[in-house]
């Protein structure tokens, strides 16, 4: 979480502001604009679970109040009942917590305050602002014009406040099938602003509320709802994303014809990520079509997909801090993510040894049935971990990919006749290969050397590798589960023609290994459990582990491109 938070409510005149909006925020603080309050929420609408972009604005709003020792609600948008899901509600506020943030008794929702909302409604049209509209949706889209034509003038424009009151109170009532008739907000049909053109504030929808039940029969569109919420929770800023750009007027314009309370409504750029999408639609898409196994996937964007995968909200808060906030739209490398993640993993991850891919290597000159415990480290990052031991036998398993029969020159790893370390054991050298009726490898012979105990030799001699090892005896089976990224394509909203962005699914998003062989100190562990698995990257024990089968999800692979690029520029 942000170290430097102002508790006086005061910013010192020498701390530079982050970025444009904390700009605006000490400007306001300054000229005691809102009290020199800071009150901001985030609003998600509860028709799907929150993702890695929604992480931005929850860091960048929760973050805000933190800083200035300010306040943020959580507020449900909850005009839209068709789509919206009592298990998104729950799943939204699991998240939000998770991430680390409070709302205190903050938690607020749209439907609330409907009944408010129908009085503004009214106050409009008995000030010749609102009027009650029998265009059809196809007719309104079509009287709207374009940017370049101006629209025209509904034929029902003009009708008298009262039968206005009288159609809009019927149309409370139910008197009226769903698309026979809307309310308008009467502004401008020739402005160059397409959402100054009468915009629709109500329309009859005849659909199950998770809240308010069946008691209303019309619901407020968006931009309505949105800045009076925001009106009566007194909202200093309202912070969004820059879709809502050309929306501000319309903000501005209801509450300044109402003349209530009005907050500052600032726009930023949304996150987009690099082979990924962030659209709830499309997340839904990948969800009911059975794409993945869940919002919960270890491929999703959602934060409920990075949960299982191994993320944790420190990394990704640090993520939203580092992206930081403009005004222009721009994508962020999916490396960058990672990078944040195993920055934070290195430091708490224990280490384990774990054979993805095992190949049995029986040592000839090992005694039969002895087993030793070696001692092993559990963070050389920090060694206040503490050690652990590992048992150590005649038969073990490698890798299969680290010995080769016939190695180029750069493959330093064991061959015929080759020496290497086993990590914190001994060094060992092939001696035989043995194989199947079809050639393929079954089993290495090889000799260790007793005085290399711990993994150096006494005489000075070195090896070119070391290599992670489980004793075959000792260890237990694992499943693993590699992720590789859900799209082939950097960005898969960009299709090309005749395709769309479920052609560019990545067949190798998930590959599972069934029978890979792990350390028994893994024998135990609970779901969320996070190992740095020595070599091979960091992988987090899923909700599908049963006793004595651990199931592991990779989170990501120690290879980090990020750290790389970064030395380049
Ligand atoms: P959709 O995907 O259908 O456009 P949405 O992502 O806007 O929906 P909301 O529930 O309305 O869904 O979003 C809640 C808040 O999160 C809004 O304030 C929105 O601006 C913000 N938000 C959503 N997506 C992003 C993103 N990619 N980056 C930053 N903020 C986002
Ligand atoms: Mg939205």
């Amino acid at each position: 979480m942000n170290t430097e938070i102002n508790k006086e409510n005061v910013l010192p005149e020498t701390i530079e502001p982050r970025d444009f909006i904390r700009a605006i925020i000490d400007a306001d603080i300054k000229s005691g604009r809102y009290e020199s309050r800071v009150h901001t929420r985030f609003p998600p609408e509860p028709n799907g679970y929150l993702h890695i972009g929604h992480a931005k604005s929850i860091c960048l709003n929760f973050g805000i109040a933190q800083e200035y020792n300010g306040l943020c609600n959580l507020r449900f948008d909850d005009t839209n009942p068709s789509k919206e899901d009592i298990e998104y509600v729950n799943s939204i506020k699991e998240d939000v917590k998770w991430l680390g943030f409070d709302w205190g008794d903050r938690e607020f929702y749209a439907s609330d305050y409907f009944d408010q909302l129908y009085e503004y409604a009214v106050q409009l049209i008995k000030k010749g602002k609102a009027y009650v509209c029998d265009l059809s949706p196809e007719e309104i889209r079509e009287y709207r014009g374009t940017l370049t034509t101006p629209g025209r003038e509904s034929p029902y424009r003009n009708r008298s406040v009262e039968e206005n009151l009288n159609l809009f109170e019927r149309m409370k009532k139910g008197e009226f099938p769903e698309g026979s008739k809307t309310l308008r907000a009467r502004i401008d049909m020739s402005s160059g602003n397409i959402n100054m053109r009468d915009p629709v504030i109500y329309r009859i929808l005849y659909a199950e509320h998770h809240r308010t039940g069946n008691k209303w029969c019309i619901y407020p569109m968006y931009d309505f709802a949105h800045c009076f919420s925001d009106s009566i929770e007194r909202i200093t800023h309202s912070i969004c994303t820059l879709e809502f750009e050309d929306h501000r007027p319309l903000y501005d314009w209801f509450l300044n014809e109402l003349n209530v309370y009005h907050p500052q409504q600032i726009e930023f750029a949304r996150l987009n990520l690099s082979h990924t999408v962030l659209s709830k639609r499309k997340l839904i898409q990948l969800v009911s079509e059975g794409f993945v196994k869940g919002w919960d996937d270890p491929r999703m964007p959602t934060i409920s997909g990075l949960r299982r995968r191994g993320y944790t909200p420190e990394a990704i808060r640090n993520f939203c801090n580092r992206i930081g906030v403009a005004k222009r739209d721009s994508t962020v490398e999916i490396g960058l993510l990672e990078h944040c993640i195993r920055e934070d993993l290195n430091k708490r991850a224990p280490r384990a040894m774990a054979v993805l891919n095992p190949l049995k290597v029986v040592i000839e000159n090992y005694k039969e049935g002895l087993t030793e415990e070696l001692e092993a480290i559990n963070n050389p990052e920090d060694m206040s971990m503490g050690t652990r031991k590992v048992p150590f036998s005649r038969s073990i398993y490698i890798e299969k990919e680290d010995f080769m029969e016939n190695p180029p020159k750069q493959f330093y790893r064991l061959a015929p006749g080759r020496e290497v370390r086993l990590r914190y054991a001994y060094f060992i050298k092939c001696i035989d290969v043995i194989k199947d009726e079809t050639g393929e490898i079954k089993e290495l012979r090889c000799i260790y050397d007793p005085s290399t105990r711990g993994g150096d030799a006494p005489d000075g001699r070195k090896v070119k590798a070391t290599l992670h090892w489980v004793s075959a005896e000792h260890s237990i089976e694992a499943e693993v589960r590699l992720y590789n990224s859900l799209f082939t394509k950097e960005d898969p909203d960009d299709v090309e023609e005749g395709k769309t962005f479920l052609d560019y699914i990545n067949p190798e998003s998930l590959i599972i290994l069934n029978s890979c062989r792990v350390e028994p100190s893994l024998s135990i562990v609970k779901p969320g459990d996070i190992y740095q698995f020595e070599r091979q990257g960091y992988f987090c024990a899923d909700p599908d582990s049963i006793e004595g089968k651990p199931v592991f999800n990779r989170t990501v692979t120690l290879k980090d491109t990020w750290a790389k690029i970064k030395k380049k520029l």
